[in-house]
């Protein structure tokens, strides 16, 4: 396992706010930035000792940030998986390339879930309509279609509840194949955030319960209001879907948590995690100092976590009436992104509350009125 010592340089694929929060945790050892990102001063570039300012996929400016860096991350998985293979001929990139490969497209990614023997919903990859119609023959309705590329926060993605739904879902072959599945009734969303080295030693931080609006992140609870049978099922999951991929830094692992508390594996992301946040403050180890402790190849510490809390998302509507009323909330540790434009439903920051009563802390946040519809 290769050593990266402070001093040297990190460099980071992607400038947004996972990229920034990466960097300040590497800086905090005195290691080096840099970045590379299309936009000048990105979030991450505010903070970057060296700005690489191109396309993700550039092969120069790869070329360049391998040249600059004693070792190579990235802060998203939508990066062009041959020029990550190739980079990593020339660069060190101790997470490699495949993890991207497998992550970026749902077919792949589910069935390397299933391979590792963690539970996933039932479903079916079809490259187009027709086969979409056969499909859900076999897996009924309620069902819900997703694209194999490039869908987040919901976008590429339809419910379908009945025969009269479907022509709906034509359009998503438009842009690639796709995989439908069954409907999960889940009664909450979690996620586990693993993290593991080159030597094979492993952590999951405290598991998160998930709620979202409009399919996006809007608060995790942590620890999640789950029964503790839930905990160590999805924990294990975890570290199953870590071992067979042989994971190197940062795996979140998205679940579904049904009534009879059994889970089941919705989808992962090979980076620190929004879901993840609250570890800055209510751990003894953030995601990000984590995940930069993996990639440098240090030992990985055993994560505690000092206090529950809840991590609240904010967007582009709430940065106004959230600046508003920091004054009256010491207890908020507010995390703003640099963003240039506070564009609706852009993530712009979050805050996370330590707190001993989750139920009356969530009370309180929504009394705000900050994040009402
Ligand atoms: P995804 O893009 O796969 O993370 O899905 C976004 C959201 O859609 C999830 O957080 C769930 O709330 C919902 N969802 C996705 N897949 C299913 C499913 N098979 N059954 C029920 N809800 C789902």
């Amino acid at each position: 396992m290769k050593t990266i010592l402070p001093g040297q340089t990190i460099g980071i694929i992607g400038g947004g706010q996972l990229g920034r929060m990466m960097g300040l945790a590497a800086k905090e050892a005195g290691f080096k930035i840099a970045v590379l990102d299309p936009t000048m001063d990105s979030p991450c570039g505010q903070i970057a000792d060296i700005q690489i300012v191109a396309p993700y996929n550039d092969e120069a400016a790869l070329e360049e940030l391998g040249e600059v860096s004693d070792v190579i991350t990235y802060e998203f998985e939508n990066i062009d998986f041959e020029g990550l293979k190739r980079l990593s001929e020339i660069a060190h990139v101790p997470q490699g390339a495949d993890l991207v490969r497998i992550t970026q497209n749902r077919i792949t990614e589910k069935a390397e879930i299933r391979q590792a023997g963690a539970p996933v919903a039932p479903y079916i990859a079809v490259q187009t309509f027709d086969e979409l119609k056969d499909a859900i023959d076999t897996i009924g309705f309620p069902c819900i279609v997703k694209t194999a590329f490039g869908g987040y926060d919901g976008k590429g993605q339809l419910k379908l509840d009945s025969p009269e739904h479907l022509p709906e879902a034509e359009s998503l072959f438009a842009h690639s194949a796709c995989i439908a599945e069954a409907f999960v009734p889940f009664i909450k969303e979690i996620s586990v955030i693993i993290q593991r080295n080159a030597a094979g030693e492993s952590y999951c931080l405290p598991v998160a319960e998930n709620i979202h609006k409009h399919h996006i992140l809007h608060e995790s609870i942590v620890p999640a209001r789950v029964a503790a049978s839930v905990i160590q099922r999805a924990e294990e999951a975890a570290q199953k879907i870590a071992d067979h991929l042989q994971l190197v830094g940062t795996l979140a692992v998205e679940m579904f948590v049904l009534e009879n508390n059994e889970i089941i594996i919705n989808e992962l992301a090979p980076r620190p995690h929004n879901s993840g946040h609250y570890s800055i403050e209510a751990c003894n180890v953030s995601q990000f100092h984590q995940h930069i402790r993996a990639v440098c190849g240090w030992p990985l510490r055993k994560p505690k976590l000092w206090a529950s809390s809840i991590m609240v998302n904010v967007l582009g509507e709430h940065v106004a009436p959230l600046i508003r009323v920091i004054k009256q909330h010491p207890d908020w540790s507010v995390h703003l992104y640099g963003k240039a434009e506070a564009k609706e439903k852009r993530k712009m920051g979050h805050i996370t509350i330590m707190t001993e009563d989750i139920e009356n802390t969530l009370q309180e946040i929504a009394a705000t009125g900050i994040w009402e519809d």
